[in-house]
């Protein structure tokens, strides 16, 4: 028997910022070239799901106004099922908006207070000046993610959560503590939109051994050849980070 991954895209056309949805091209496309059957379903509006049927949650980022629409529906369930697969360690990743969804509160820059679904202990509050632009931080496996940033939440850890990375260059969370993200278990929270998988390889098959691990018990992956991927890399490297 081959080995199959389900993922969960949530609010695919809600949340889809800067082309978030080429994260799943990424992981899907990385899967195939070793061999194992991806399956997405798109988890919408009004659709309910169960974070037990799949591998890989992902939720991509949104704008203020969508985040508000979708608060209603993430109460109806969905905010369940999601802290269930964190806390069970499913792989995760959700960017941006949809990372601060899974915080405390998001506070918006004029004053909206949207609670969200606290499956981590971190709180975001938005503030009229915007935090953009191409960055860098470092996971502690020592992966450099490459990422482009574009938010006016700031974002703060608490209790039980540790970041993604230290920054290299960039604001990150919160423009100062330094800090890039949220890391528990197998889910990752990043700022990160443009999208972050297909300019980092390493990530998007750290991502892709997690699942594997959850759900075969053990993952090697091979070898890919990431040639364009690394020659891109070093070009923004240079130009924007170090
Ligand atoms: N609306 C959120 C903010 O501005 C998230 C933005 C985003 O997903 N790019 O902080």
């Amino acid at each position: 028997m081959g080995m199959m991954i389900r993922i969960a895209h949530l609010y695919p056309d809600m949340l889809n910022l800067y082309g978030d949805r080429g994260n799943i091209i990424a992981l899907t496309e990385r899967m195939r070239a070793r061999g194992i059957d991806v399956h997405t379903d798109a988890i919408t509006m009004g659709k309910s799901f169960n974070a037990d049927d799949y591998d890989i949650l992902f939720i991509g980022g949104g704008q203020d106004f969508e985040q508000d629409v979708l608060l209603n529906d993430l109460k109806k369930g969905k905010d369940t099922q999601i802290n269930k697969a964190i806390h069970n360690g499913t792989v995760m990743l959700a960017i941006c908006g949809g990372y601060q969804m899974l915080g405390k509160y998001y506070k918006t820059y004029d004053g909206k207070m949207l609670e969200y679904i606290g499956a981590l202990d971190f709180y975001t509050e938005g503030k009229k000046e915007r935090m953009i632009g191409n960055y860098a931080y470092k996971t502690k496996e020592g992966i450099e993610v490459i990422g482009f940033e574009n938010h006016s939440g700031r974002t703060y850890l608490r209790n039980g959560v540790e970041p993604l990375g230290k920054m290299i260059r960039g604001y990150g969370n919160n423009g100062r503590d330094s800090t890039e993200g949220v890391r528990f278990k197998n889910t990752f929270g990043t700022y990160s939109h443009g999208p972050v998988l297909p300019k980092n390889p390493q990530l998007a098959d750290l991502l892709i051994s997690k699942a594997l691990e959850n759900k075969y018990g053990k993952s090697d992956l091979s070898p890919l050849d990431d040639s364009l991927e690394t020659k891109a890399r070093k070009q923004v490297m240079r130009l924007y980070i170090k």
